[in-house]
């Protein structure tokens, strides 16, 4: 299984290799996650990186944590 972000407005996805519970997380607390990544200097995990641009492109939509068969 994969999972991943949907957007059901725009049609979009996006797939991460992380569990489920850990995409939850992180769209429950985007607003945490910002703030973190102002003050780490070396880098966050790069599904994070990638989770988060997704989830600010999509600010104010209606995105779904998905999964699918692979
Ligand atoms: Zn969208």
């Amino acid at each position: 299984m994969k999972v991943g972000y949907h957007c059901e407005e725009c049609e979009e996805a996006v797939w991460l290799a992380v569990p489920r519970a850990e995409l939850v997380w992180l769209r429950d607390r985007i607003h945490v996650a910002r703030e973190v990544a102002r003050h780490v200097q070396s880098g966050l995990d790069g599904w994070i990186v990638e989770g988060m641009q997704f989830l600010e492109t999509h600010a104010g939509h209606s995105v779904i944590v998905t999964a699918k068969r692979v």
